[in-house]
């Protein structure tokens, strides 16, 4: 029997604003805990929220980025639980009237986990949204020993939920629609989507189904995942647990489970009996938001997508497919070849410089491109003096070392050194005429037939120009004399 696979995904995404969502105090990670409190965010009697403009824009540019449509009219309702993290009793979101809904996530191929990018079942598939919505997030319990204190500098900071249609199909694609769509909040200045900050949380609905059946199997849902390497190992987990209780005969009900990361294994928080009913309803406090000015607003800004910046590199520079997704994987990285290549007569020659020398040079010394010694028109300084001929590749790679231990520039390392390469005609035709006369034999040799022997003559204008004859105008110029 062959099973199918369904994920939805439910995605929280904390906004990059000062501010937090309803009051003045400061959203900064790591603060000293309860110290960036107030009685709008302690929900004290009386308080009243004050939107954040820069929360709303970030969430309609996020909708907007991913194609959703844009609703003229959204409004903030209240979410209501008792929870000790929840200062309020209720929690202030979004129910009926979202910002933004539709849309989709395009899946690039090296979002995929790196042992899985051979084997993408839907090249270039979108992933669908169902909605993206605005609410304000709940503060932190900290579990000691005997007792559990909370911090409340979280409670209220603007969240961002991302919901998708269930049409996952593999824990893998899940792996891939988060790796791109935080790629998608970082190109958007959106949030800094950093999992082990809690930035980007998810909650995971997955279930399975014989091939044969077409009703969706029992939901199981998988809660606060807190790194996209986690989803991909609860899925896979969960998958093959699923799979095998249907194996076995039983019956799957619909329930919420737990990740244990250090077991390796999901566990049972509560079933479908126990399920909250939060009782919806609008927030009095807060009028509805028309969103035209905002839009507006917002569309003067918008940051180019990571596709549209793959699809221009290959179009613009003439780079590769593959070269074009992985010099946009990273915002930094993207921003370092545009600067070296807008200018150069040889962009691709860049490319290869950047993925290749460059990303192995900054691998090694534990540097990101952000500290990069060398600087984007050095780079593009050093493919010139290659192309020009001046110095040959191989002692570009020289060069390069140089550079980068160094941050000197390519054309201070050639002079100090003197490791110009030769490509002045009359002084290498001076050398050639001198080898042709020193080595009748050979020279008859390639006069007769004998191609190799054009190696050896090369190989003794080489080594009296010291290594620095043009290695190109030097083969030339002999089959020219020789052939004359
Ligand atoms: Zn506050």
């Amino acid at each position: 029997m062959r099973y199918l696979t369904t994920i939805g995904l439910e995605v929280h995404a904390q906004l990059k604003t000062r501010s937090k969502m309803f009051c003045a105090c400061p959203v900064e990670f790591g603060a000293e805990p309860n110290s960036h409190t107030c009685p709008i965010c302690l929900g004290l009697p009386g308080a009243l929220p004050v939107m954040n403009e820069e929360a709303l824009r970030l969430t309609v540019l996020t909708g907007l980025m991913l194609d959703c449509d844009i609703a003229d009219v959204s409004k903030f309702d209240r979410k209501n639980y008792f929870y000790p993290d929840l200062p309020k009793n209720y929690q202030i979101s979004q129910y009926d009237m979202p910002l933004c809904s539709n849309g989709s996530v395009p899946l690039h191929d090296l979002a995929y986990p790196k042992d899985a990018q051979k084997n993408i079942a839907v090249p270039d598939k979108e992933v669908r949204l169902v909605r993206i919505h605005l609410e304000e997030d709940v503060a932190k319990s900290f579990h000691f020993e005997t007792t559990t204190g909370i911090d409340f500098n979280r409670a209220g900071t603007p969240l961002m939920e991302i919901v998708t249609q269930p049409e996952i199909t593999s824990p893998e694609e899940a792996f891939a629609f988060l790796t791109s769509l935080k790629q998608i909040l970082i190109y958007g200045g959106v949030s800094d989507a950093d999992m082990e900050k809690g930035q980007l949380r998810c909650d995971c609905n997955v279930s399975v189904r014989p091939e044969t059946q077409t009703e969706l199997g029992a939901k199981i849902e998988i809660k606060n995942m807190n790194s996209i390497s986690g989803v991909r190992h609860a899925l896979t987990y969960e998958v093959a647990r699923q799979i095998e209780a249907l194996g076995r005969g039983e019956k799957l009900e619909q329930e919420t489970r737990g990740w244990d990361d250090v077991m390796g294994e999901t566990f049972l928080m509560r079933t479908k009996e126990s399920a909250h009913d939060y009782r919806f309803f609008p927030d009095p406090d807060l009028v509805p938001v028309k969103t035209e000015g905002l839009l507006s607003d917002v569309r003067a800004r918008l940051p180019e997508s990571p596709k549209r910046k793959r699809a221009r590199f290959v179009q613009q520079y003439g780079v590769t497919a593959y070269d074009a997704g992985v010099l946009a994987n990273d915002l930094e990285l993207a921003a370092y070849f545009e600067k070296a290549a807008r200018v150069s007569k040889k962009p691709k020659a860049i490319a290869n410089w950047i993925l290749n020398d460059l990303q192995s040079a900054l691998s090694t010394a534990g540097k990101t491109i952000k500290e990069c010694p060398i600087p984007p028109e050095a780079l593009n300084e050093l493919v010139a003096l290659i192309d020009s001929g001046k110095i040959s590749s191989k002692q570009g790679k020289e060069v390069f070392a140089e550079m980068f231990a160094s941050g000197k520039s390519p054309s201070a390392i050639v002079q100090e050194r003197g490791i110009e390469q030769l490509s002045d005609t009359t002084a290498i035709e001076r050398i050639c005429d001198e080898v042709i006369a020193a080595n009748p034999k050979p020279a008859a040799d390639f006069k007769a037939g004998n191609a190799a022997s054009l190696n050896f003559l090369m190989g003794q204008v080489m080594k009296l120009s010291k290594g620095k004859a043009n290695p190109q105008m030097v083969g030339e110029i002999l089959e020219r004399k020789l052939r004359a």
